[in-house]
């Protein structure tokens, strides 16, 4: 089944509203086994609306809209609609007396444009809303099926999942199922990954599964997917490949659902050990702690941090030495271990970790160019510091330092003897 999207609403392309919509129907559709084909973002224009439709179901099996079906002189899609069928409006007497009711309950006057959300095209079926005022529509013209709904984020997805979903089933038995899933690793690059460790994967992809690389600040996602003409065959479809990732990849791999995040997995790790961590930051500024925080349930691990931004902090709070600071700068191996020491020593924490670097845009010379970072890491069997050389963007850099800190503490928690990117530990 092949299906375009339309978007409806100048709000959309003046940049006042991202168009998420499209997005969230994309990847439901994508799930369904609904070969979404294009994506179009229109003004509320009539012509322009009523020309966007007419192609769309000509060229596919499947029309869905959204946006501009409220009560306002804006709102033209349902009328562009009935135009474009040639058809008269109807009152639906079930849209009407719910929102009446609505309304009634919720003590406020009822107008006639409050009215006017229960007249529909008279060819449609009513997909009834209960997150809301405006219905959905469900129309099957030209030998394709158009369903138009709300604009409103909440509204299309509870009319998507309750509505269209199971009239698409119903239609259409032969759309198949979909299974993705997502493998997600850190510290590797996308080519290493995808030359040196997976190497060919060419065996096991065909019509039925695919593998895509997303990769984002010191990360990369896997995405598996599979598909099947019931549930249990587009999960089964991926399963040798996903079996072949692992054991290639597995040391890379920190979770397996598209919502696990590091420092989630960080503290599992943690509280699977019950070891105790803290944090001293300089070029990351606290994000690194702000990030362990992120996780609910995080005090169970985490005792603390200290953002040692100035060189006196380093000194007074931490204990690093003013010497060390002297000679070899505060961007420094010497400076990032006593850090890491430093901060689990004063806070009593099983690991200590630290970052000292250049974020930029200024502060660079020939020896530190911007983007010299150090990370230390700190625990009873284990004291070494890396030395990565990142961007010269601050905000990524303070990101992929983060990220690189946290995969390190994952990595030396599980005994994988491997630094991300892999970097060499320079020892105490
Ligand atoms: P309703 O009458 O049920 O309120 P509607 O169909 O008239 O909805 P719009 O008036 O076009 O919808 O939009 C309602 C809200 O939804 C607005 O806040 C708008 O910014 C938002 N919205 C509309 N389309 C999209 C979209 N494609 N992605 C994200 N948000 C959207
Ligand atoms: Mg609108």
């Amino acid at each position: 089944m092949r299906a375009q999207i339309i978007s409806i609403g100048n709000e959309l392309l003046i940049g006042d509203t991202v168009n998420t919509n499209a997005s969230w129907m994309g990847q439901f559709l994508n799930e369904l086994g609904v070969d979404v084909q294009r994506v179009h973002t229109i003004s509320d224009d009539k012509q322009i609306i009523s020309n966007t439709i007419r192609q769309c179901l000509q060229e596919s099996d499947l029309v869905i809209t959204t946006g501009g079906l409220g009560p306002t002189h804006d709102d033209i899609t349902k009328t562009t609609i009935a135009e474009l069928f040639g058809v008269e409006m109807r009152q639906d007497e079930e849209v009407l007396i719910y929102i009446k009711e609505l309304f009634a309950s919720r003590n406020i006057p009822f107008s006639a444009s409050n009215a006017w959300q229960a007249m529909v095209p008279e060819n449609c079926e009513v997909l009834f809303n209960k997150a809301g005022t405006a219905p959905g529509m469900w129309f099957h013209e030209q030998d394709c099926f158009l369903a138009v709904l709300p604009g409103v984020p909440y509204e299309m997805k509870y009319l998507m999942k309750r509505r269209v979903a199971s009239k698409l089933r119903e239609h259409a038995k032969d759309i198949g199922y979909i299974h993705t899933k997502y493998l997600k690793t850190a510290g590797i690059g996308e080519s290493t990954l995808s030359d040196q460790i997976l190497g060919d994967l060419s065996e096991y992809l065909n019509d039925q599964v695919s593998l895509a690389f997303l990769p984002s600040f010191g990360q990369v996602t896997l995405r598996i997917t599979g598909k099947g003409v019931s549930k249990e065959e587009a999960v089964s479809n991926t399963e040798a490949l996903i079996a072949l990732i692992r054991e290639k990849a597995g040391k890379y791999i920190y979770g397996d659902d598209k919502e696990h995040s590091l420092s989630e997995r960080v503290g599992e790790i943690l509280m699977d050990q019950k070891k105790t961590i803290s944090t001293a930051e300089s070029c990351t500024g606290g994000l690194i702690a702000s990030t362990i925080t992120d996780i609910a349930g995080s005090s169970a691990y985490m005792l603390g941090g200290v953002v040692s931004y100035a060189n006196e902090v380093k000194v007074q709070e931490l204990g690093v030495s003013e010497n060390d600071l002297e000679e070899d700068g505060a961007v420094s191996k010497k400076v990032a271990l006593q850090m890491a020491r430093g901060v689990a020593e004063k806070l009593g924490s099983d690991i200590g970790i630290s970052t000292t670097g250049i974020a930029g845009p200024g502060g660079g010379t020939p020896e530190k160019p911007v983007g010299t970072v150090w990370i230390g890491f700190y625990s009873k069997e284990q004291h070494f510091a890396v030395k990565a050389l990142l961007t010269k963007d601050r905000l990524v850099n303070k990101q992929r330092t983060t990220i690189m800190a946290l995969e390190i503490i994952r990595r030396m928690l599980l005994g994988i003897d491997e630094l991300p990117y892999a970097l060499t530990k320079e020892m105490a």
